[in-house]
């Protein structure tokens, strides 16, 4: 993953951080019941390409329907930096909320809407 560049972010109180590399060339919104609600622009990478450097018990985990998703949140803040999950092809994945990088210029970053309100419940 030469192409790749490793960000820093974290929940707003400071708890929670990592650092992940990715290409953020895109962010997805979601029409879901939960990311309707909290507004996240998400990336998703292979776990190996994130690390958690602080935070793990801060995190709370939040989990509905059919539980395979675990929305993670900061304890203190309330914020929603990454989820963890695994791919349809058994792939663990975090999906992590872009809005949540330090540094990144949220508006130049192309978005893709994604109609998750259309699945199954996840
Ligand atoms: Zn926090």
């Amino acid at each position: 993953m030469g192409d790749t560049t490793t960000y820093t972010g974290g929940c707003h109180c400071g708890a929670v951080r990592y650092r992940v590399a990715t290409k953020l060339d895109g962010a997805m919104t979601c029409n879901c019941s939960i990311c309707s609600k909290t507004g996240t622009m998400l990336t998703f990478v292979p776990e190996t390409r994130f690390e958690l450097v602080a935070g793990q018990d801060a995190l709370t985990d939040y989990q509905f329907g059919k539980k395979n998703i675990h929305h993670l949140f900061c304890r203190h803040c309330g914020i929603r930096s990454f989820g963890r999950g695994v791919a349809p092809g058994g792939e663990r994945m975090v999906a992590v909320n872009v809005r949540c990088l330090d540094g990144v210029d949220l508006g130049a970053i192309p978005l893709k809407a994604f109609d998750g309100r259309s699945l199954p419940n996840d």
